[in-house]
């Protein structure tokens, strides 16, 4: 951890940003965070939390026009668009839909499943071993769903998941119950993925990496970055809330907060939110050993050091509109559904931003115009799962070497 290689100055402190810095500085560089917040109070503070290498899906899956005029009617439901937002992302949203096809959901999912088939290593290089088995568990993610016709909805997607590697085992009833006794009778058929896992707690998560970076050397300035000034060859410096700050190498990690900055590094994305909600049950009175998912309602339940968390749902409204907590109050009702014995008089609500691009892949490659920048945002729904990954695959382009996987996927210049 010398910082002979060089600096990087990192814009972004949440999963992927820490990530980043952690796997540089392995690389011998020196490293400066710098996030309007402490780290991990972003979008990686409340989400389910679920570490999932087969979680490889698109957003936008074939079959999806055909839902979406349902979905958009329930203003509870599992998308919805805030109308005064719709002129605003509708060419976004009709880029979104052009990908869901077969054959992009076939591409997509390749690509991911190459990035984020090593997660639980890429975080056990980056964390003390003690830490790691602290925070991460590896105990399966148990999808259930109430009827014949449901599960056979996902056939064609779970076979392409067995296709890429992934272990998806359909079970029947009583195994449900052995592996999740307080889950509703209602619940016949099941798929248990025991390859995947799950934090304890996201924000812990980013906290304990952004430690380690602080305790290797790095530095985390606490302030809002607001511009960049470029110089011949690149950024030379970030204008911030705290004054100018000179950087060598850059890279850009900030989220859903990422296309501005993008803009004034020279590269127009189509980066937009697709906004989640959680409850946390802080006494939930019933004991979940494992992520459940309930595919029908897209939600996902996750036991967590804090309670238990039910997170979820999809609504396009941007980066500035206030919260709609009636959305998060529908996935307490959810919760309730999946089960019935669940203690609802302590909870939490919160929302987050999730960074999505229209094809559902991130950006994690060289900026297209300078050689001292590197892009890492857009991890969408799975960024718990891909931040340690998209880590390691930084450290490779700020090194100047190829990656173990190949990267094209992920090219800012793709749009
Ligand atoms: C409801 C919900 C459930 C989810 N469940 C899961 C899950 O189970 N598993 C999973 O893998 N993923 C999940 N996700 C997705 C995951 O949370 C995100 O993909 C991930 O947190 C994105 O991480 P990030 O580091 O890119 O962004 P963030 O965590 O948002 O970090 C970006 C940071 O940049 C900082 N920043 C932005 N702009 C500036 C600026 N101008 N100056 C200074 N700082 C700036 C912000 O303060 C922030 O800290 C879920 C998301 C939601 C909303």
């Amino acid at each position: 951890m010398t910082g002979d290689n060089g600096h990087v100055t990192i814009i972004g402190a949440g999963i992927v940003g820490v990530s980043c810095a952690a796997f540089l500085q392995r690389e011998g560089y020196a490293v400066t965070i710098v996030d309007r917040n402490e780290p991990g109070l972003g979008t990686s503070f409340g989400n389910a939390g679920s570490v999932s290498p087969s979680a490889i899906l698109p957003v936008a899956m074939p079959g999806m026009m055909k839902k979406v005029p349902g979905w958009l009617l329930d203003p509870l439901g599992p998308l919805t668009i805030r109308w005064s937002y719709l002129p605003v992302i509708m060419p976004w949203l009709l880029r979104f839909l052009r990908h869901a096809t077969r054959d992009e959901c076939v591409r997509v999912a390749t690509a991911m499943r190459s990035l984020m088939e090593t997660v639980f290593d890429d975080y056990s290089a980056i964390l003390d071993e003690s830490t790691f088995r602290s925070l991460i568990r590896r105990n399966g993610c148990l999808y259930v769903y109430d009827s014949r016709d449901e599960l056979d909805a996902a056939g064609w997607s779970l076979d392409l998941r067995r296709r890429l590697g992934a272990e998806m085992q359909e079970i029947g009833e009583s195994e449900i119950r052995e592996l999740e006794p307080a889950l509703n009778r209602r619940f016949k058929l099941g798929v248990f993925a025991p390859d995947n896992g799950s934090t304890v707690d996201p924000h812990l998560l980013v906290k304990a990496i952004a430690g380690k970076v602080r305790a290797n050397g790095g530095t985390i300035i606490q302030a809002e970055v607001s511009d960049v000034e470029i110089g011949p060859a690149g950024p030379v410096a970030l204008q911030t809330s705290g004054g100018r700050l000179p950087v060598d190498r850059l890279v850009l990690a900030a989220g859903a907060w990422s296309g501005p900055l993008a803009r004034k590094l020279g590269s127009k994305v189509p980066l937009e939110t697709q906004r989640g909600y959680h409850v946390t049950f802080s006494e939930p009175g019933i004991d979940v050993h494992r992520t459940v998912m309930w595919n029908k309602r897209s939600v996902f339940i996750n036991p967590m050091a804090c309670g238990l968390r039910i997170a979820g749902t999809v609504e396009l409204a941007g980066l500035s509109a206030p919260p709609n907590y009636a959305r998060a109050d529908r996935l307490g009702e959810i919760a309730v559904e999946m089960f019935p014995d669940l203690k609802t008089a302590q909870q939490s609500r919160w929302m987050g931003h999730r960074p999505c691009l229209p094809d559902s892949l991130p950006v994690i490659d060289r900026s297209p115009r300078f050689a001292n920048t590197v892009f890492a945002f857009g991890h969408q729904h799975v960024g718990i799962c891909s931040g340690g990954p998209t880590g390691r695959h930084v450290a490779d382009l700020v090194c100047g070497r190829s990656s173990r996987i190949d990267l094209s996927p992920f090219s800012a210049r793709r749009f």
